[in-house]
């Protein structure tokens, strides 16, 4: 319950990071969404307060944003805007993704690295928060532009990170092709070959399940809420978002699992296959989306089913959801619906997928589990950091010994939620467990540092 003068605090709080971060509302309603659990939790730990810990969290240590220009296959010169937010190395390198997509701007990558920063904590690895990017659209690109634009990109990006200062990977726009662009790139500026990108090859430095690690992480995480309510996923009906790396190999591990996977989509609309997406079905779709590049409406004209042009997936019966597009994909009135048709969990693969609006409607039903993505989609960042690890070490771990570790850590983070996020009644509040576990472990070392 949080007490009048807390939500004064938390009002004054949020009208200061709103009055110095105008016009970046995705920002604001990442922070908002932290500070309403961290408030409450500091209310009796002066020193936090007195040393403004979340304060200096929600600043970002640095923002570098550049020009990237690169020539199309026309011999054109197109421009493009590139940035690198190091939001917070206070337990490690600065660690997080690089999104290409036409609607990075700076709001968003604040957002995404801030997140980051409580995301890396959870983990248990030594990894600090950022993210990058720009505001260019792979899309209908040939391989010649996006490795003539990735070569442009990390020209410039070079300059700012490092195996101990800032490693980058993947995000949306941005998989095994791109990065491996980047890293030949910065291989030839550098002539260093070093883990200073993840999501590599495995011919060249990558970690074994690290494509799988955000989806298979995220229903892992699923297995173990339900387990500690005494549920499994086998036999579940599961609405996924998405068909780019983080929803197909999270449909992949709950086919593997037992589920009955019925939804998948991308920008442009969902399909619904009430017969379940069988593991043959999701291979003919990765090949549609990694190599082809095509839609996902093809499917019905290959399998059946219905496709919905421009709509989302919650409106569909399932009992297990999975946002795994994008941010705000989960509105108030898709909420509604979900609990409206029973839906029993829901994790989160994507980034911030739910509204404000939404998580207080979902909040209200104490019925339906809700892991936030800071802990259901941490399975990427945390075989990112086995795989750094692998890289100072020069050794390759097995499939096993890699998920393994993902299990374990996944454990470990719904086990930091259980333990900061239970409240009287025995009810989980998965978010408020989340930031708390998160913002500890930053905020002491940030403590041991002194002011700075
Ligand atoms: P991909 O680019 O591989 O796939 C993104 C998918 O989401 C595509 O199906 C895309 O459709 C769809 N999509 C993108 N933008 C929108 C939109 N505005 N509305 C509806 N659908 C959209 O990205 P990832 O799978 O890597 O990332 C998905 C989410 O997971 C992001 O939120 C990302 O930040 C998060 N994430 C990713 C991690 C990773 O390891 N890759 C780690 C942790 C989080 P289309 O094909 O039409 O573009």
């Amino acid at each position: 319950m949080v007490s009048t003068h807390q939500a004064d605090d938390l009002n004054s709080f949020l009208a200061g990071v709103e009055r110095r971060n105008p016009g970046e509302p995705e920002f604001l309603q990442a922070v908002q969404e932290v500070a309403m659990d961290i408030i409450p939790y500091i209310a009796d730990k002066p020193i936090y307060k007195d040393l403004m810990i979340l304060e200096r969290m929600t600043e970002p240590d640095r923002i570098v944003t550049f020009r990237v220009v690169w020539e199309d296959d026309d011999g054109n010169v197109r421009v493009n805007r590139g940035f690198r937010v190091q939001q917070n190395n206070a337990i490690g390198p600065y660690k997080g993704g690089i999104r290409f997509h036409p609607t990075v701007n700076q709001s968003v990558l604040k957002f995404l690295a801030f997140e980051q920063v409580f995301k890396n904590s959870l983990t248990g690895l030594p990894m600090g928060g950022g993210k990058g990017g720009a505001d260019f659209n792979p899309k209908g690109k040939s391989d010649r532009e996006v490795m003539r634009f990735c070569q442009a990109f990390m020209t410039e990006l070079s300059k700012h990170i490092g195996p101990d200062t800032d490693v980058p990977a993947g995000d949306i726009g941005v998989g095994a092709r791109e990065v491996g662009y980047m890293f030949g790139q910065y291989k030839r500026l550098m002539n260093r070959f070093e883990g200073v990108l993840t999501g590599k090859a495995l011919e060249f430095g990558g970690s074994r399940i690290r494509p799988e690690a955000t989806g298979y992480g995220c229903v892992y995480m699923m297995e173990e809420m339900l387990a500690h309510h005494k549920e499994s996923i086998e036999g579940r009906s599961c609405a996924v978002s998405g068909s780019g790396n983080v929803a197909t190999y999270c449909a992949e591990k709950l086919i593997e699992l037992g589920a009955k996977v019925i939804t998948l989509s991308d920008s442009a609309g969902f399909i619904h296959d009430p017969s379940g997406i069988t593991h043959d079905k999701l291979m003919w779709i990765m090949e549609l989306k990694n190599k082809r590049r095509g839609r996902i409406e093809e499917y019905v004209r290959e399998f059946g089913g219905e496709y919905f042009e421009g709509e989302r997936p919650w409106n569909v019966p399932c009992e297990l959801a999975f946002p795994c597009a994008t941010q705000n994909e989960i509105d108030k009135s898709d909420a509604e619906k979900l609990i409206k048709n029973g839906c029993r969990a829901i994790a989160e693969g994507a980034n911030m997928p739910t509204t404000p609006e939404a998580i207080k409607v979902i909040q209200g039903k104490k019925e339906l589990l809700h892991s936030p993505s800071k802990a259901a989609n941490a399975g990427g960042v945390a075989v990112s950091g086995l795989e750094m690890s692998q890289n100072s070490l020069r050794l390759q771990w097995s499939r096993d010994e890699v998920d393994d570790h993902l299990h374990k850590i996944i454990r470990g983070i719904h086990d930091q939620c259980v333990e900061f996020g239970t409240a009287a009644d025995g009810h989980v509040d998965y978010f408020k467990g989340a930031n708390v576990a998160g913002f500890n472990k930053v905020a002491s070392a940030m403590i041991a540092y002194g002011v700075m």
